[in-house]
């Protein structure tokens, strides 16, 4: 028997049944590479959700939390540390002029800016809330009420109340449904999971100014989008269009669990003693890995890494889609990549896991691909050749 079938029937009988799992138990990880527990290599161009944007264990983010271990992990936030201070700062200096709150996890980051909008309306009484269809928010009650997807809200109700959803990239739609309520608008500047959907700049542009006009905050959440994968530090700068708020998680702690809530001048006050906390929020070592995480961004020119590979992989793709004609289109910003496909994806992601290529498959046709920011050309070019292979046998 593998050491991965022990695993898995430990998992069965222990561990709650709430994810769609394949058979694979990794062991270790090095940037683009993954082994699992039985010796078997893989190429991750889907690290860990984007989790790993700068790739798995890398030596600058491992030696930070090691170093960080050693001297002080966890303080309460009744104290300060150096590393919160000192992270929050990067994120500051490299988005607008504001503030942070630290949690944990995404949904936790859209909590915090959902709160603040709520708190900046109330003496107003506006509170209401225009999400996206098909966007994705997180997974606690208020997140998935704000998330545009019936999936996700089936069996949970009653939900918390307050949310509008509107179809994405449309102005129009969101005109209307803005009343005398409203206080955000809330949408990711790149769908990720709703299947790499990219909204128009005058789009993004003309929300700005609708808010601007109207004291509406506009709340990016950058969960996914943040921390360089776009070619930018943040998405947003690929529109020229800054929000109020913004939201991060997933690559901003190295793959250790962090959340930000990042306020502009404006609205960076709302939140006083008292009306939000977060037990583990901005810990020492988990901001010692974010902080490391900027590092390595700047240091090794991530971003420029990122559009050169990018580019070198959306025409590697465009060749595909010459060979394959249920490739249908490629939608891209840096390393956030779509293909969609006329045929169901997860033949495709299956087989890709048995050559040996770990990607993503969202909203049933549509292949998501988010290699590390640090994926070399040779890693591109043996991605390519296997997935060349899986698509001649689709
Ligand atoms: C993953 C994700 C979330 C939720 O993050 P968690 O850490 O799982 O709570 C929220 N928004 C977006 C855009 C995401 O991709």
């Amino acid at each position: 028997m593998k050491k991965t079938d022990t695993i898995v029937s430990m998992y069965d009988k222990y561990i709650m049944n709430t994810y769609k799992r394949v058979p694979l138990c990794l062991e270790k990880a090095k940037l683009a590479k993954v082994w699992d527990i039985d010796g078997k290599e893989y190429l991750d161009f889907f690290p860990g959700w984007a989790v790993s944007g700068i790739g798995h264990c890398h030596p600058m983010v491992a030696g930070a939390v090691a170093k960080q271990a050693k001297k002080l992990m966890h303080v309460s936030n009744n104290y300060y540390s150096e590393a919160q201070a000192k992270l929050a700062e990067q994120i500051i200096k490299n988005s607008f002029p504001g503030k942070v709150f630290f949690g944990n996890s995404g949904a936790e980051a859209n909590e915090a800016a959902v709160k603040l909008a709520r708190k900046y309306g109330s003496e107003k009484g506006r509170y209401e809330i225009i999400t996206m269809l098909k966007s994705f928010h997180g997974r606690t009650l208020a997140m998935i009420t704000a998330t545009g997807q019936d999936k996700v809200k089936h069996g949970f109700e009653p939900l918390p109340q307050g949310f509008v959803h509107v179809p994405y990239n449309d102005l129009e739609a969101v005109k209307e449904a803005i009343t005398e309520k409203t206080i955000a608008i809330m949408l990711e500047p790149v769908q990720c999971e709703g299947g790499i959907n990219i909204p128009s700049i005058e789009y993004m542009k003309a929300l700005r100014a609708l808010c601007d006009e109207k004291d509406i905050l506009l709340i990016f959440d950058e969960v996914q989008t943040g921390m360089g994968r776009s070619g930018e530090m943040f998405a947003f700068k690929n529109f020229g269009v800054v929000p109020d708020v913004m939201t991060l998680a997933k690559a901003l702690g190295g793959g250790l669990p962090i959340g930000a809530c990042v306020a502009r001048e404006k609205v960076q006050d709302v939140l006083t003693p008292g009306t939000h906390a977060s037990t583990f929020g901005g810990s020492p070592i988990v901001c010692a890995a974010g902080l490391a995480v900027f590092d390595v961004i700047k240091n090794d020119k991530l971003l420029s890494n990122t559009k050169k590979m990018s580019a070198y992989l959306i025409k590697k793709l465009e060749g595909l889609k010459k060979k394959y004609r249920f490739i249908k289109e490629i939608r891209a910003m840096g390393l956030i990549i779509g293909v969609e496909l006329s045929i169901k994806g997860e033949d495709i992601y299956k087989l890709c896991l048995k050559e040996g290529l770990l990607i993503n498959c969202t909203q049933d046709t549509i292949l998501r691909i988010m290699p590390p920011m640090t994926v070399t050309k040779t890693e591109i070019d043996r991605a390519i050749s296997i997935l060349d292979k899986v698509f001649s046998k689709a």
